[in-house]
Protein backbone atom coordinates (compact mmCIF):
# COMPACT_ATOMS: atom_id res chain seq x y z
CA UNK A 1 0.00 0.00 0.00
CA UNK A 2 1.48 3.35 -1.07
CA UNK A 3 0.17 6.53 0.55
CA UNK A 4 0.75 9.95 -0.66
CA UNK A 5 0.23 13.02 1.58
CA UNK A 6 -1.64 15.58 -1.12
CA UNK A 7 -1.56 18.13 1.28
CA UNK A 8 -0.52 18.69 5.27
CA UNK A 9 -2.01 21.68 6.15
CA UNK A 10 -4.79 23.64 7.92
CA UNK A 11 -7.75 24.70 6.99
CA UNK A 12 -5.88 28.20 5.13
CA UNK A 13 -3.14 26.48 3.70
CA UNK A 14 0.44 27.35 3.96
CA UNK A 15 1.47 30.52 3.04
CA UNK A 16 -1.77 32.59 4.36
CA UNK A 17 -3.01 34.94 1.85
CA UNK A 18 -1.79 37.90 2.55
CA UNK A 19 0.95 36.59 5.44
CA UNK A 20 4.36 37.61 6.75
CA UNK A 21 4.48 35.10 9.50
CA UNK A 22 8.12 33.79 8.93
CA UNK A 23 7.08 30.12 8.14
CA UNK A 24 4.68 31.78 5.05
CA UNK A 25 7.46 33.43 3.79
CA UNK A 26 9.97 30.22 4.26
CA UNK A 27 11.53 29.10 0.86
CA UNK A 28 11.28 25.53 1.84
CA UNK A 29 8.79 23.51 0.14
CA UNK A 30 8.22 21.82 3.53
CA UNK A 31 6.53 25.00 4.80
CA UNK A 32 4.34 25.19 1.63
CA UNK A 33 1.09 22.90 2.75
CA UNK A 34 -2.23 22.46 0.84
CA UNK A 35 -5.35 21.28 2.54
CA UNK A 36 -5.62 18.23 4.43
CA UNK A 37 -6.03 15.26 1.89
CA UNK A 38 -4.21 11.66 1.28
CA UNK A 39 -4.12 9.39 -1.73
CA UNK A 40 -3.77 5.72 -0.61
CA UNK A 41 -3.29 3.26 -3.44
CA UNK A 42 -3.03 -1.20 -3.47
CA UNK A 43 -3.12 -3.50 -6.21
CA UNK A 44 -4.95 -1.43 -9.03
CA UNK A 45 -7.27 0.47 -6.58
CA UNK A 46 -6.93 4.30 -5.50
CA UNK A 47 -8.50 6.38 -3.39
CA UNK A 48 -8.68 9.68 -1.93
CA UNK A 49 -9.59 10.97 1.55
CA UNK A 50 -11.49 14.12 1.44
CA UNK A 51 -11.57 16.80 -1.56
CA UNK A 52 -10.44 20.47 -0.34
CA UNK A 53 -10.41 23.45 -2.26
CA UNK A 54 -6.77 22.47 -3.58
CA UNK A 55 -7.79 18.95 -5.40
CA UNK A 56 -7.34 20.16 -8.97
CA UNK A 57 -3.58 21.23 -8.11
CA UNK A 58 -2.93 17.79 -5.97
CA UNK A 59 -4.52 15.27 -8.84
CA UNK A 60 -2.33 17.17 -10.93
CA UNK A 61 0.98 17.07 -8.38
CA UNK A 62 0.57 13.17 -8.10
CA UNK A 63 -0.03 12.68 -11.83
CA UNK A 64 -3.36 10.68 -10.82
CA UNK A 65 -5.39 9.71 -13.65
CA UNK A 66 -8.03 7.21 -11.98
CA UNK A 67 -9.61 7.26 -8.39
CA UNK A 68 -11.69 4.86 -7.75
CA UNK A 69 -13.52 6.62 -4.65
CA UNK A 70 -13.43 9.65 -2.56
CA UNK A 71 -13.72 9.42 1.09
CA UNK A 72 -14.88 12.26 3.49
CA UNK A 73 -13.98 12.84 7.06
CA UNK A 74 -16.26 15.70 7.43
CA UNK A 75 -18.11 18.70 5.54
CA UNK A 76 -16.00 21.68 6.50
CA UNK A 77 -15.08 23.73 3.44
CA UNK A 78 -11.48 22.71 3.80
CA UNK A 79 -12.19 18.85 3.22
CA UNK A 80 -14.85 19.41 0.36
CA UNK A 81 -14.73 22.56 -1.72
CA UNK A 82 -12.07 20.53 -4.54
CA UNK A 83 -15.75 18.77 -5.46
CA UNK A 84 -16.46 20.34 -8.60
CA UNK A 85 -12.82 19.24 -9.93
CA UNK A 86 -13.89 15.57 -10.11
CA UNK A 87 -15.28 16.83 -14.19
CA UNK A 88 -12.02 15.03 -15.66
CA UNK A 89 -12.79 12.03 -13.98
CA UNK A 90 -16.39 11.76 -14.51
CA UNK A 91 -15.56 12.20 -18.18
CA UNK A 92 -13.07 9.06 -18.28
CA UNK A 93 -15.06 6.70 -15.81
CA UNK A 94 -18.43 8.04 -14.79
CA UNK A 95 -20.14 8.96 -12.01
CA UNK A 96 -17.25 9.06 -9.10
CA UNK A 97 -18.36 7.00 -6.07
CA UNK A 98 -18.30 8.69 -2.52
CA UNK A 99 -18.35 7.59 0.71
CA UNK A 100 -19.48 9.71 3.79
CA UNK A 101 -21.78 9.82 6.81
CA UNK A 102 -25.66 10.63 6.13
CA UNK A 103 -24.98 14.18 7.77
CA UNK A 104 -22.08 14.92 5.40
CA UNK A 105 -24.18 13.37 2.05
CA UNK A 106 -26.53 16.59 3.24
CA UNK A 107 -24.16 18.98 3.16
CA UNK A 108 -23.09 17.96 -0.34
CA UNK A 109 -26.45 17.84 -1.30
CA UNK A 110 -26.84 21.95 -0.07
CA UNK A 111 -23.57 23.25 -0.87
CA UNK A 112 -23.05 21.19 -4.60
CA UNK A 113 -26.94 21.52 -5.48
CA UNK A 114 -26.25 21.26 -9.27
CA UNK A 115 -24.45 17.85 -8.67
CA UNK A 116 -27.12 16.38 -7.34
CA UNK A 117 -29.94 17.74 -9.20
CA UNK A 118 -31.69 14.80 -10.90
CA UNK A 119 -33.73 16.96 -13.74
CA UNK A 120 -32.50 19.20 -15.85
CA UNK A 121 -28.99 18.65 -14.80
CA UNK A 122 -26.35 20.80 -16.79
CA UNK A 123 -24.57 18.44 -18.91
CA UNK A 124 -21.08 18.54 -17.86
CA UNK A 125 -22.27 19.22 -14.07
CA UNK A 126 -19.84 16.74 -11.59
CA UNK A 127 -21.57 13.12 -11.21
CA UNK A 128 -21.33 11.01 -8.04
CA UNK A 129 -22.56 7.69 -6.98
CA UNK A 130 -23.04 8.30 -2.91
CA UNK A 131 -22.57 5.67 -0.54
CA UNK A 132 -23.16 6.91 2.75
CA UNK A 133 -20.96 5.10 5.28
CA UNK A 134 -21.89 4.65 9.17
CA UNK A 135 -19.53 3.35 11.93
CA UNK A 136 -19.18 -0.02 11.06
CA UNK A 137 -16.83 -1.52 8.55
CA UNK A 138 -16.87 -1.54 4.87
CA UNK A 139 -15.07 -2.77 1.69
CA UNK A 140 -13.07 -1.04 -0.70
CA UNK A 141 -12.08 -3.27 -3.73
CA UNK A 142 -10.63 -6.26 -2.05
CA UNK A 143 -9.95 -4.40 1.11
CA UNK A 144 -12.35 -4.00 4.28
CA UNK A 145 -11.85 -0.11 5.71
CA UNK A 146 -12.92 0.76 9.49
CA UNK A 147 -14.35 4.10 10.12
CA UNK A 148 -13.16 5.44 13.58
CA UNK A 149 -15.74 7.63 15.41
CA UNK A 150 -13.85 10.97 15.91
CA UNK A 151 -14.95 14.38 17.67
CA UNK A 152 -13.63 17.34 16.05
CA UNK A 153 -15.11 19.97 19.23
CA UNK A 154 -19.13 18.97 18.73
CA UNK A 155 -19.09 17.44 15.52
CA UNK A 156 -18.78 14.05 14.73
CA UNK A 157 -15.90 13.05 11.88
CA UNK A 158 -14.43 9.85 10.78
CA UNK A 159 -11.13 8.68 10.67
CA UNK A 160 -10.42 5.34 9.02
CA UNK A 161 -8.41 2.20 9.56
CA UNK A 162 -7.32 0.66 6.12
CA UNK A 163 -4.92 -2.80 7.11
CA UNK A 164 -2.30 -1.45 9.47
CA UNK A 165 -2.20 1.84 8.36
CA UNK A 166 -4.77 4.78 10.01
CA UNK A 167 -5.77 8.55 8.81
CA UNK A 168 -7.58 10.68 11.67
CA UNK A 169 -7.85 14.50 11.47
CA UNK A 170 -9.72 17.18 12.67
CA UNK A 171 -10.14 15.12 15.84
CA UNK A 172 -10.07 16.75 19.22
CA UNK A 173 -11.36 13.54 21.48
CA UNK A 174 -11.95 9.90 21.35
CA UNK A 175 -14.52 7.51 22.80
CA UNK A 176 -12.62 4.96 24.77
CA UNK A 177 -14.24 2.08 22.95
CA UNK A 178 -13.06 3.42 19.56
CA UNK A 179 -9.19 3.00 20.86
CA UNK A 180 -9.80 -0.44 19.89
CA UNK A 181 -10.12 0.15 16.15
CA UNK A 182 -6.01 1.56 16.43
CA UNK A 183 -4.49 -1.69 18.02
CA UNK A 184 -1.07 -2.44 16.31
CA UNK A 185 -0.71 0.04 13.77
CA UNK A 186 2.37 0.19 11.25
CA UNK A 187 1.33 3.71 10.29
CA UNK A 188 -0.93 6.65 12.39
CA UNK A 189 -1.66 9.77 10.67
CA UNK A 190 -2.88 12.38 13.12
CA UNK A 191 -3.88 16.49 13.23
CA UNK A 192 -1.65 18.37 15.52
CA UNK A 193 -2.77 22.03 14.88
CA UNK A 194 -0.04 24.36 16.97
CA UNK A 195 1.05 24.47 20.22
CA UNK A 196 -1.13 26.64 21.62
CA UNK A 197 -4.38 24.74 22.29
CA UNK A 198 -7.63 25.01 19.87
CA UNK A 199 -11.21 24.11 21.14
CA UNK A 200 -11.93 21.84 17.83
CA UNK A 201 -8.18 20.19 16.84
CA UNK A 202 -5.08 18.64 19.33
CA UNK A 203 -2.26 20.82 19.86
CA UNK A 204 1.50 19.27 19.45
CA UNK A 205 1.23 18.21 23.21
CA UNK A 206 -2.23 16.96 23.49
CA UNK A 207 -1.19 14.67 19.65
CA UNK A 208 1.92 13.68 20.56
CA UNK A 209 0.40 12.29 24.15
CA UNK A 210 -1.96 10.29 22.16
CA UNK A 211 0.47 8.75 19.70
CA UNK A 212 2.20 7.63 22.94
CA UNK A 213 -1.44 5.98 23.95
CA UNK A 214 -1.82 4.71 20.72
CA UNK A 215 2.13 3.19 20.61
CA UNK A 216 1.88 3.04 15.85
CA UNK A 217 5.26 1.91 14.45
CA UNK A 218 5.27 5.45 13.61
CA UNK A 219 3.07 8.20 13.59
CA UNK A 220 3.10 11.45 11.03
CA UNK A 221 1.40 14.51 11.90
CA UNK A 222 -1.17 16.40 9.58
CA UNK A 223 -3.48 19.39 9.39
CA UNK A 224 -0.75 21.79 10.29
CA UNK A 225 -1.02 25.89 10.90
CA UNK A 226 2.24 28.01 10.09
CA UNK A 227 2.18 28.45 13.48
CA UNK A 228 3.32 25.55 14.62
CA UNK A 229 6.56 26.93 13.25
CA UNK A 230 9.25 25.42 10.45
CA UNK A 231 8.89 22.26 9.12
CA UNK A 232 13.03 21.65 10.26
CA UNK A 233 12.69 22.99 13.56
CA UNK A 234 9.72 21.29 14.87
CA UNK A 235 10.46 17.81 13.58
CA UNK A 236 14.15 17.78 15.81
CA UNK A 237 11.80 18.17 18.88
CA UNK A 238 9.57 15.25 17.95
CA UNK A 239 10.02 11.58 19.31
CA UNK A 240 12.55 9.41 16.69
CA UNK A 241 9.27 7.52 15.43
CA UNK A 242 6.97 10.72 14.89
CA UNK A 243 7.55 12.61 12.10
CA UNK A 244 5.84 16.10 10.45
CA UNK A 245 3.98 15.06 7.23
CA UNK A 246 4.77 17.40 4.47
CA UNK A 247 2.86 18.04 1.10
CA UNK A 248 4.40 14.92 -1.44
CA UNK A 249 5.45 12.76 0.89
CA UNK A 250 5.33 8.98 0.11
CA UNK A 251 5.27 6.19 2.30
CA UNK A 252 4.74 2.52 1.47
CA UNK A 253 4.04 0.26 4.00
ZN1 LIG B 1 -9.91 20.62 8.52
ZN1 LIG C 1 -12.82 20.47 10.24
Amino acid sequence: MKITFLGTGTSQGIPVIGSTHPVCLSDNPKDKRLRVSVLIEWDNYAYVIDCGPDFRQQMLTANCNKIDGILFTHEHADHTAGLDDIRPFNFRQGDMPIYAHKRVVKALQQRFAYVFETKNKYPGAPGVDIHEIENTPFELGDTTVVPINLMHGNLQVFGFRVNDFAYLTDMKTIAEAEMEKLKHLKVLVINALREESHHSHLNLEEALAFIDKVKPEKAYLTHISHLLGFHDEVEQKLPKHVFLAYDNLQITL
